[in-house]
């Protein structure tokens, strides 16, 4: 459908109430604030906070109706007043792994007339976990040659609320809120870990990679607030180690990333020599090698027990030499670090291919013998373009225009 004819439907529907606010995704203090502004008492406030964060959160409710231990006028008020946003599940698809992926829609309460944005987000179940990967930001403003995402504008970037919503809605679908059940379709859910497995997690979802679409840390108050609520140990609670941030080298973030949010750490590295990075990762002209890795050496929390990860796209011919794989080695000495080697994964009009498997097991035998350990990851969901670094979507940035009709015409 074209954008004339949105245009034109805008103005026939006009005018617009502005829509009620989503209270998923704001913070503790934000959400009382939200209350008492919608005339409920401070302290009752504060209260009624504690039992939303935990009907949000740790049971998915999704109606305020069900929230039973809150008085039936107050649930009314709150009924009248926000809303409990979800994204809208546009497909959903399995892979031959296992591996899911989903395309969700997201609308803007606020700006009811402005078309949906849409982005994809990634279930990896293995055996002892699951992972799910989320996305930031429709498309990204970066433009590494090597990924989908790339060549896709940004259209925006997500809200908090946006970003737990796609795990919300993951954990919704895989059964993970209490009296939830698991689907039935093929795709694996990783087996209870029971007393042997890691904290005994028998959760659908037990890890999160901040690996979708778009640059966290171009959107880093939303992540942070995102990712602060997901860990939160009266909510979700999903440990912080278990939360990776990966980031293109926004270097001026990487303090802050670890200081005020606590997460694992993950770099896109993938070349050892500014000339190749420069043109693999562009943003290497503004942050080069050198100073991505002093931010590195000096993130808060870094030990052996916390490493951070380097991403190294395999990439025919480029970047996969032994020479590559020393420098690699050299580069890090002295960093607590893991090296993850992805196999490149083609997509439609790319010009790369993905490096031979036996450079692939000479590159990593190089590493290994420096001391990092099973460095190369398996490719999920290619079957479904669903692997790293495959993830796009439809959306389309409007131009400014086009923008404010739209938004003239809710003004009216
Ligand atoms: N913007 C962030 C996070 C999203 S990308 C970042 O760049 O780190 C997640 C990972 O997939 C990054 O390491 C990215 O470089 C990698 N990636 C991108 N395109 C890829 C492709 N086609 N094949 C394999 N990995 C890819
Ligand atoms: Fe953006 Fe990351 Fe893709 Fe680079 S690799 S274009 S930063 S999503």
């Amino acid at each position: 459908m074209s954008i004339a004819l949105d245009l034109d439907q805008a103005v026939a529907r006009r005018p617009i109430p502005k829509g009620r606010p989503s209270l998923v995704g704001l913070m503790k203090p934000e959400l009382a604030q939200a209350l008492t502004a919608a005339g409920i008492g401070e302290k009752e406030a504060r209260m009624r906070a504690s039992q939303l964060w935990n009907w949000l959160y740790v049971n998915g409710a999704t109606d305020f109706t069900a929230m039973t231990n809150i008085g039936k006028a107050t649930r009314a008020l709150l009924a009248d007043t926000f809303v409990i946003d979800r994204p809208e599940i546009v497909s959903e698809q399995v892979s031959s792994d296992g591996t899911r992926k989903w395309l969700f829609r997201f609308r803007d309460p606020q700006a009811p007339l402005l078309p949906p944005v849409e982005v994809e987000t990634v279930y990896i179940p293995e055996e002892d976990r699951g992972t799910l990967c989320v996305s930031s930001q429709v498309g990204c403003t970066l433009t590494c040659t090597f990924c989908h995402t790339g060549t896709q504008k940004l259209v925006r970037n997500l809200t908090a609320g946006e970003i737990l919503g796609q795990v919300l809605m993951a954990r919704e679908r895989l059964g993970d809120f209490p009296g939830g059940t698991r689907p039935d379709d093929g795709g694996l859910v990783p087996a209870p870990r029971g007393s042997g497995g890691s904290e005994g997690d028998s959760r659908a979802i037990t890890n999160i990679v901040m690996m979708g679409m778009g640059e966290p840390l171009y959107n880093y108050d939303n992540v942070k607030n995102a990712l602060l609520i997901a860990s939160d140990g009266d909510g979700m609670s999903l440990s912080k180690r278990r939360i990776t941030l990966s980031t293109s080298g926004v270097v001026p973030q990487i303090e802050p990333t670890g200081r005020e949010i606590g997460v694992m750490l993950a770099i896109s590295l993938h070349a050892v020599r500014d000339d190749l990075r420069d043109v693999l990762v562009p943003i290497n002209k503004k942050w080069p090698i050198k100073e991505l890795l002093d931010a590195c050496r000096n993130y808060p929390g870094l030990s052996n027990a916390r490493r951070i990860t380097f991403e190294y796209v395999m990439l025919d011919g480029i970047n996969d030499s032994d020479a590559d794989a020393r420098e690699l080695v050299r580069l890090l000495a002295g960093i607590p670090a893991k090296i993850n080697l992805i196999p490149f994964n083609p997509w439609p009009g790319t010009n790369y291919g993905c490096s031979k498997s036996d450079r692939i097991e000479r590159f990593a035998d190089i590493v290994n013998r420096a001391g990092y350990a099973s460095p190369v990851r398996t490719p999920r969901g290619r079957d479904i373009l669903a692997a790293c670094g495959q993830l796009k979507s439809e959306s389309e940035r409007l131009s400014k225009k086009e923008r404010d009709a739209l938004e003239g015409a809710i003004a009216f």
